[in-house]
């Protein structure tokens, strides 16, 4: 194995931890019964340490955590909230910067940082900074806000598909994206989910489903391979209009693995508010070989 791809692997794992400890903070609070998880509930639960102020604060931020000595102040931004239509008091936007931040303020590494450093740490939440500690608060605000105790039966009902996962964004009040990627992290079916921006495959995650076929690493930094993802891309470039379409691909265009020219199946899927272009990959397990342990 490189060690690009054992770099990749560590990456991986530690955001998978990060979701798990998220999911942890959902379980001992009592949250993790029933849907929508309202994540202010957690802020109230850590009153003694935390506490959280929402305002309109334009384009300043999505989210703000600082120490301010004896207390953890965490700022979130509502203007989503004025932006978008939404059902409940805040839009899943703002319901995930405020798990997102909470992520900063449980997050051993992050807490520390925060002390230390005395000054305020400001977010752009929700899989769209490319920054590893932004990357690890998503992670476990998606662990938070979609536990694993309540999803991972919905998830493995019947393989992924579009469909399946924005039925389930309305009960637990969170957007497509961030469905997806807990999607994937539950999922024991070979699968996988990549971000595209500016015509590169900029990241995504894989299913322990596809992890235990030797499938381990989505294909980062490089630019999209598969000529029917780069059609549909091409269509609008841009990103700004809301898209879906489906096509083929082969496993060597979108994974790092021993096993490259295995049929996968795409579904596209434009994000207009973030300029983004997901992509949900799946493999029928007839064509995967059998799972091997050497690794
Ligand atoms: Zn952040």
């Amino acid at each position: 194995m490189s060690d690009s791809i054992r770099n990749r692997k560590i990456v991986a794992s530690t955001l998978n931890a990060a979701s798990r400890f998220g999911n942890e903070i959902a379980v001992v609070t009592g949250l993790a019964k029933s849907t929508p998880i309202d994540p202010l509930k957690v802020v109230e639960c850590e009153s003694h340490f935390i506490v959280a102020h929402g305002d309109n604060f334009a384009d300043a931020f999505d989210g703000r955590l600082e120490y301010d000595h004896p207390l953890f102040v965490l700022f979130y931004n509502t203007k989503y909230d004025h932006l978008w239509p939404h059902r409940g008091e805040h839009h899943p936007k703002v319901h995930f910067t405020i798990a997102h931040e909470l992520g900063h303020y449980f997050l051993e590494r992050h807490r520390r940082y925060l002390l230390k450093a005395r000054q305020p740490h400001n977010s752009e939440a929700e899989f769209v900074a490319d920054n590893f500690a932004e990357r690890e608060a998503d992670c476990f605000a998606a662990g938070l806000l979609m536990p694993e105790t309540l999803l991972r039966p919905r998830v493995n009902k019947r393989p992924p598909s579009i469909p399946a996962i924005r039925n389930a964004t309305g009960d637990y009040h969170v957007s497509f994206t961030s469905m997806l990627v807990r999607w994937i992290q539950l999922c024991d079916f070979p699968c996988a989910m990549a971000c595209v921006q500016g015509g590169n495959i900029k990241w995504g995650f894989i299913s322990e489903g596809f992890a235990q076929k030797r499938i381990f690493a989505l294909k980062r930094a490089t630019p999209l391979g598969s000529s029917d993802a780069l059609e549909f891309y091409r269509q609008e470039s841009a990103l700004k209009a809301y898209r879906e379409g489906s096509g083929w691909g082969i496993t060597s265009q979108w994974f790092d693995s021993d096993h490259k020219g295995i049929e996968v199946n795409e579904s596209y899927l434009v994000v207009p508010s973030t300029q983004q272009m997901l992509i949900l990959l799946t493999a029928s397990e007839d064509d995967l070989p059998e799972a091997s342990d050497d690794d």
